[in-house]
């Protein structure tokens, strides 16, 4: 495959994007990385989500663009959704991404339902001059598990063949991954489930599956509380699996291996207390846009803040707000419902990087131990 990204224009926003994360220990007020609703349509039928229920189709193209135009700043982007490859002008969402601002680095999920036009908009976003993608394929279970969590039969089958077209494609500016999301479906034995995935995925590394916690997101899913995995079950696989990533020998880049590290142990803190175990830099570091352009402070606070429609499609007009201010403050405090997904998270684990070290290895203080009721429910 041919690269390209130009030398000059990788460097260019590698600068930047670093740059970005210099100034995010400072709490800058212009978010660095957006995750994007771009649809809530979907092929699949999943158990713990609702968007397919009554799916938005996301907006239009020209308005896409602008809102890309609007914020040129934007370094990580985040398309998701729904399932992003199924909208017909996809190539045309990461060409504005990519064109209209110094993205650095730009992910996306899919359920891999349309393994030829996964790997065919995938070829088609190498193209351009990004210099970091990275795609993340769903299975949540082996076949006959993923296939009902999923709502489809044959999901698993299309799921692993996306993720093989994907992993043939060589290129050292894109990965790709399984991302495995333990929810209340699939968490009786968690330490199985990801065996018997792996049986079902020959030629899968252990290291290419990424795990999730799935979370109550009100106005992203609109799933059911009940849809959360048992803490303490999922707390007794994470020892573990922190146990036997120690002793593996991993290929991952080291840094991503730290950042995954870190969340994961912090994950445990979270789970055990019901609390962020870091102040939160959501507003600051990262910003939430749902398919009607509405901004929020992320995936899982119900807390609208503007929509981008009324202010131009700048991200920085939005945020200049008294109430967007106030959010942003209370983040910080974890005056929210509390959370700790990858989205949000891993911003704020660069974001706090020194303290995020420490916390990791050491804890958290004694008298920050005791469970956490968060300070505001959600809605
Ligand atoms: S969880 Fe993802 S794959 Fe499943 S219906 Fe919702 S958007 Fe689609
Ligand atoms: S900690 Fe609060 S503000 Fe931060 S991502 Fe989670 S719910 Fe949103």
């Amino acid at each position: 495959m041919r690269p390209r990204t130009s030398a000059a224009s990788a460097t260019r926003r590698a600068f930047g994007f670093y740059a970005d994360l210099a100034a995010a220990q400072f709490r800058r007020r212009t978010p660095y990385k957006l995750t994007y609703i771009v649809t809530d349509e979907c092929s699949c039928r999943c158990a713990i989500c609702a968007l397919w229920k009554a799916p938005r189709p996301g907006a239009r193209t020209d308005e896409i663009e602008r809102l890309f135009a609007a914020n040129p700043e934007l370094s990580w982007i985040n398309l998701s959704g729904g399932d992003v490859v199924e909208r017909d002008d996809f190539l045309a969402i990461v060409t504005a991404a990519v064109s209209r601002t110094r993205v650095f680095v730009l992910d996306f999920p899919t359920a891999g339902q349309e393994p030829e036009r996964v790997e065919d908009a995938v070829r088609a976003t190498l193209e351009l001059p990004l210099p970091k993608l990275v795609v993340t394929v769903s299975i949540d279970g082996p076949p006959e598990l993923h296939d009902r969590l999923r709502g489809r039969a044959g999901a698993f089958d299309r799921a692993r063949e996306t993720f093989e077209r994907l992993s043939a494609l060589r290129s050292r500016r894109f990965q790709a991954y399984v991302g495995l999301t333990f929810s209340s479906r699939n968490d009786a034995r968690p330490a199985q489930l990801v065996d018997d995935v792996l049986a079902h995925l020959p030629g899968v590394a252990r290291e290419q599956l990424h795990f999730n916690l799935a979370h109550h997101a009100p106005h992203y899913y609109r799933n059911r509380p009940d849809d959360v995995p048992d803490r303490e079950r999922l707390v007794a696989f994470l020892h573990d699996e922190e146990r036997r990533r120690r002793t593996q020998p991993r290929s991952t880049p080291l840094r991503l291996r730290w950042l995954e590290a870190t969340y994961w142990k912090l994950a445990v803190e979270y789970l055990e207390r019901g609390r962020s175990p870091l102040p939160c830099s959501a507003l600051a570091s990262s910003v939430f846009v749902d398919a009607d352009l509405r901004v929020f402070p992320c995936a899982t606070w119900d807390r609208p803040l503007a929509n981008l429609r009324d202010v131009g499609y700048s991200l920085r007009a939005a945020l200049a707000r008294p109430d967007a201010i106030a959010a942003a403050e209370d983040a910080h405090a974890l005056r929210c419902p509390n959370c700790w997904t990858p989205c949000e998270a891993f911003p704020t684990i660069l974001s706090h990087a020194p303290r995020a070290l420490v916390r990791a290895r050491h804890g958290a203080a004694p008298n920050e131990l005791k469970p956490v009721v968060p300070d505001v429910p959600h809605g």
